[in-house]
């Protein structure tokens, strides 16, 4: 450490991106909000954002790296991501910075390489050579790896699904890895993983996954040497040989009863996993409560199987065509990612008519659906999330047009896939939501949050790349719960870190 007789100086940046590898569009450059310099710090609802809530309250001097992010889609196109490693170490080599402290989702992946935030973090470290404290904090729907466990010295995840609590995640990762620089703290992590995923009930609050938490907590509450237990519901979308739950219990040193609470942690997935299923409506019986049940209106109906927030295209056009067809009383919102039939939109005018074949080109296995309605708002699709959950940040839906089909249903037809667990996504393009009894998100739990107060929540099974069920993906590489057969005898223990990382 150098920093004896001046302020330590801390780089702070942002990569955030959940890859699905079924979506066939890879993301690129124009998907992602990029901000530098002072920008950097216009992101308060995030972890990032605690990152540097909690470096300003201490005496250190913050250096703004880069934020990248952008909302889950296919994946990241490699060149793209190359440039971004390339500008990120360029910083570094410029900033010299005494530790860094970044804001990772652990789910992206490139059109080349599995663990993108592995191959980040290897190279950060072989750029910084051991010396230099790396904190990260991840998203709770991290599949973490070997290599993020091996170029870091801190590495948490939020604990809530929705995640309310990034800011605090933020804050927690940034302290301790201010503490490793002071040499306060050696932290040993070890890992368990079970070979499963969570085909549902991935909420923290409640069921199975809420017990699991609680264990933690008592766990940690119960022993001082205890640093941190994070908990990882790996994203299901991946197809690596490692997937799996993953517990963390951090240390102060090597502490012997910490795999231990690993293993009792994993052993709890594996013993419980036949109750994490989703409570899900099929589709005619959700329009039905929306129809029958008036006084819970406007509620929210989640599109499972086209959830951007997990990295599905959002063309479906599923849940239109039922209220088209089959219920003509409702009044509604949805969002359809289709840039030829914006174009179409644009091209025809504001209020003109039009008829255009919408969505459906994306994802695999859906259809497009023909509409006749009159253009009723066009935009840039510029916008502000509403949050909390990433609040005032800036996003974009490419240019984007609504179309209101019957006088009832408002098509918002974007060019980019929409943050659409926000409500911002419609009253930024002019849709009044209290009027409605209905919009469709393309969220499973986070709209939860961002629509708390306004809309009745309704989770809907519907197709698409964005919700998992047995047997419809196809997994080369994986072997886990429930898509195959697992006769699971132990938990597999991996410890990491102990290194002091003085010079
Ligand atoms: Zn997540």
């Amino acid at each position: 450490m150098n920093v004896t007789n001046q302020r330590p100086r801390i780089a702070v940046g942002r990569l955030y991106h959940e890859s699905n590898r079924l979506n066939p569009l890879p993301a690129t450059a124009d998907q992602f909000e990029i901000q530098r310099g002072e920008a950097v710090f216009q992101c308060a609802g995030s972890t990032l954002g605690g990152i540097i809530r909690y470096l300003r309250e201490t005496d250190v001097e913050i250096l703004p790296l880069i934020s990248v992010s952008a909302p889950p889609s296919g994946l990241v196109d490699h060149a793209f991501y190359e440039a971004i490693l390339r500008e990120l170490t360029d910083r570094i080599a410029a900033s010299r910075p005494d530790a860094i402290i970044l804001d990772l989702h652990g789910a992206a992946a490139s059109t080349q390489i599995a663990d993108l935030e592995g191959d980040l973090l290897a190279k950060l470290r072989q750029h910084v050579g051991p010396s230099v404290p790396i904190g990260i904090g991840l998203d709770l729907h991290a599949h973490l790896t070997d290599a993020m466990l091996e170029n870091t010295q801190i590495c948490i995840a939020c604990k809530e699904n929705p995640h309310s609590d990034v800011v605090e995640c933020g804050m927690r990762a940034a302290e301790l890895t201010l503490q490793v620089l002071r040499g306060d703290l050696r932290p040993v992590v070890v890992r368990a993983r079970v070979p499963m995923i969570l085909p549902g009930a991935g909420e923290t609050a409640s069921g199975p996954l809420g017990e699991i938490h609680d264990k933690a907590r008592a766990f940690a509450a119960g022993a001082t040497d205890i640093v941190d237990i994070s908990i990882y519901n790996v994203f299901r979308y991946a197809d690596d040989y490692n997937i799996g739950q993953v517990v963390t219990v951090m240390t102060d040193g090597t502490v012997s009863r910490a795999s231990e609470v690993a293993k009792d942690l994993a052993w709890a997935f594996w013993d419980n996993r036949e109750r994490f299923i989703d409570d899900l409506f099929e589709i005619p019986a959700a329009f039905e409560i929306v129809r029958s049940q008036p006084a819970n209106r406007p509620y929210v109906m989640a599109d499972m199987g086209d959830r951007i927030l997990a990295g599905a295209p959002g063309d479906s056009t599923v849940l239109l065509a039922e209220v088209l067809d089959s219920f003509p009383e409702l009044r509604g919102a949805l969002t359809v990612t289709d840039p030829a039939s914006v174009k179409h939109a644009e091209d025809a005018g504001l209020g003109a008519t039009v008829t255009l074949d919408v969505g459906g080109q994306i994802s695999p296995g859906l259809s497009s659906r023909r509409i006749t309605g009159r253009v009723v708002h066009l935009s840039e699709g510029e916008y502000t999330l509403a949050g909390p959950f990433h609040g005032g940040e800036a996003s974009s839906l490419g240019s984007a047009a609504v179309v209101l089909v019957e006088e009832r249903v408002f098509v918002l037809l974007t060019t980019k896939p929409a943050f659409s667990h926000d409500p911002a996504v419609f009253t930024s393009q002019g849709i009044d939501l209290k009027s409605l009894d209905f919009v469709v998100v393309k969220s499973g739990y986070h709209f939860t949050m961002n629509f708390k107060g306004i809309a009745t929540p309704l989770l809907v099974s519907t197709p698409g790349v964005g919700y998992y069920r047995k047997g419809i993906f196809r997994y080369d590489k994986s072997r886990f719960w429930p898509e195959h057969d697992i006769d699971l005898k132990d938990i597999e223990i991996k410890s990491f870190g102990g290194r002091s990382v003085s010079a």
